[in-house]
């Protein structure tokens, strides 16, 4: 099983994607029993997306950094190196690690987006104006992949619907809009810093932590969040997703989508002053020390 949701096109495997609209019909069908179970669950590459590890931390009882640091393996979404996660499978083959031989998948209510998928893929691509993007399906046809040989059709409207896929391709639509704007802004933005890519890979991923930076007097002295919006992102993982989208188009695409204390930019600056000072003076010293010709000349 395998899934890329930001390449044109969008599977390693060496057979061509079929592509497909919503209403496009397919013929498949997928069941415990069918001579073929399990076998997708064997060659996992699940790459997962916010609302997908909220589901699966909080049906494992742990929290997101726990399912992080177990479930997960980091990965790099596109060439500029923003950060993803995919499930972590067995050491020697790509076997998940929610899949059992006799039940199938042990998670299979809070199953993540690319398993409801399977073997359609959501493909988006970004217009020019900011945040449109365009949806797309593929059907990949994997030889392990017997369900394509049943005597089922329906269409990818009906197939989504089936596999509730709807309600997780609402929750991580910003995500991916988020994405596709780094992706196809490119260097009129600027390379993000490693600072960024850690704020998106906590704000993505990680909610418990984000919970936690959401209650530091680092966030709080400087944004302007009502009491009781603030008790529905504090307590609610969805909400602070949400939150977290709006946060990140503030922080990475310079957005003002959330209100600022009033003054509290200058203060920040103020305080950061004495930090910003040293810092300039340590660079001025160290050009200072550098010989230009250093730069020609190699060993
Ligand atoms: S999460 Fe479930 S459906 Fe997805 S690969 Fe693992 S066992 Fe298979
Ligand atoms: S029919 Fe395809 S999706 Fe279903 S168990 Fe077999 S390989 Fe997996």
């Amino acid at each position: 099983m395998s899934e890329n949701r930001f390449n044109d096109v969008p599977f390693d495997s060496p057979i061509e994607p079929v592509r497909l609209q919503i209403d496009s019909k397919i013929k498949f069908n997928c069941y415990p029993g069918i001579s073929c179970f399990n076998a997708c669950c064997k060659q996992a590459d699940i790459t997962l997306a916010p609302y997908d590890i909220i589901r699966l931390k909080n049906r494992l009882g742990m929290t997101s950094t726990e399912f992080l640091k177990k479930h997960t393996v980091p990965f790099e979404l596109d060439a500029s190196g923003m950060p993803g996660v995919k499930m972590r499978t067995t050491d020697d083959e790509p076997v998940c690690l929610f899949m059992d031989e006799e039940k199938g998948c042990t998670v299979y209510e809070d199953r993540p987006t690319a398993c409801r998928y399977y073997p359609v893929a959501l493909l988006s691509s970004r217009k020019s104006d900011e945040y449109h993007d365009e949806q797309h399906y593929a059907l990949v046809q994997e030889s392990h992949c017997m369900g394509h040989k049943e005597d089922r059709e329906l269409t990818v409207a009906e197939y989504r619907k089936e596999q509730q896929v709807e309600e997780f391709d609402e929750l991580n639509r910003d995500y991916y809009r988020i994405i596709l704007k780094k992706k196809s802004a490119g260097p009129a933005i600027g390379n993000p810093s490693p600072t960024s890519f850690q704020f998106f890979f906590l704000v993505s991923y990680d909610t418990d932590r984000f919970r936690q930076f959401l209650n530091s007097p680092n966030f709080l002295n400087v944004y302007d969040i009502p009491a009781e919006e603030f008790e529905r992102i504090d307590n609610d993982d969805v909400e602070r997703m949400k939150f977290g989208y709006r946060l990140l188009k503030q922080v990475l695409f310079g957005e003002q989508s959330i209100p600022l204390k009033e003054g509290a930019y200058d203060k920040r600056m103020e305080e950061r002053k004495e930090i910003l000072e040293a810092r300039r003076e340590l660079e001025r010293k160290l050009a200072q020390e550098k010989d230009p010709i250093d730069e020609y000349i190699q060993d």
